[in-house]
């Protein structure tokens, strides 16, 4: 690549090429969803997808009044990142044959798409800083708001997955979470006592409560 093809030269450039390469970036995820809620059968999983495409659809809207804040036109550029990143999890559900390992695998391909749109809207907000262009920095924070959640959330779900439901249905699981707790219960005899005793009762409290 010669050097006259390069065309991003200014800060400007960079942050008018992260802003359309996140724009095609969330028209992308609003394509991909659906898919993903049609995949999940976990209730709390698909509900929160379906959320979450809403919130999609009002982030493109946000992108689209920053570019008419700054006068120019919505643009998408194609962002080999999230293409690759969709397309991997889009690999994965065709080759998962187990409701439960779905749900746990779709989880964490939503948890990559969320992490790089934490990184460019936390880009994006660095350089419109920079910049000075100030009123584009409330419209990026609140969709950054809505992916921490989402990540957070889903977080919530995977670490829920070792429910008696998950080890019932799996004999591997059952021998792996038999071998776990005989484990902690090894190490838990080595800890200071009452710190361990603490963990069973959080742990019995959890059961209770699940
Ligand atoms: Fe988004
Ligand atoms: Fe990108
Ligand atoms: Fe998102």
């Amino acid at each position: 690549m010669g050097f006259f093809s390069k065309d991003i030269k200014t800060m400007n450039d960079l942050f008018m090429h992260g802003l359309e390469d996140l724009y095609y970036a969330e028209n992308q995820i609003a394509k991909s969803l659906p898919d993903m809620i049609e995949k999940a059968t976990n209730p709390q999983l698909r509900a929160g997808f379906e959320k979450h495409l809403k919130e999609t659809e009002g982030q493109i809207a946000r992108l689209e009044q920053v570019f008419k804040l700054l006068d120019a036109e919505p643009k998408g550029e194609k962002c080999p990142a999230i293409d690759g990143i969709l397309k991997e999890g889009k690999e994965l559900m065709g080759e998962i044959g187990d409701e439960d390992v779905m749900n746990v695998g779709i989880i964490a391909a939503a948890q990559a798409v969320e992490h790089y749109e934490i990184t460019r809207y936390g880009a994006l907000i660095a350089w419109a800083s920079e910049l000075g262009r100030g009123a584009c920095v409330p419209l990026f924070k609140a969709s950054l708001a809505e992916e921490k959640a989402t990540d957070q959330k889903l977080t919530v779900l995977a670490e829920r997955r070792v429910n008696p439901q998950g080890e019932k249905t799996s004999e591997a699981g059952k021998k792996a979470a038999k071998g776990a707790a005989s484990m902690a219960r090894r190490s838990s005899k080595r800890q200071a006592q009452p710190a361990a005793k603490a963990k069973r009762n959080g742990a019995k409290k959890a059961r209770r409560r699940a």
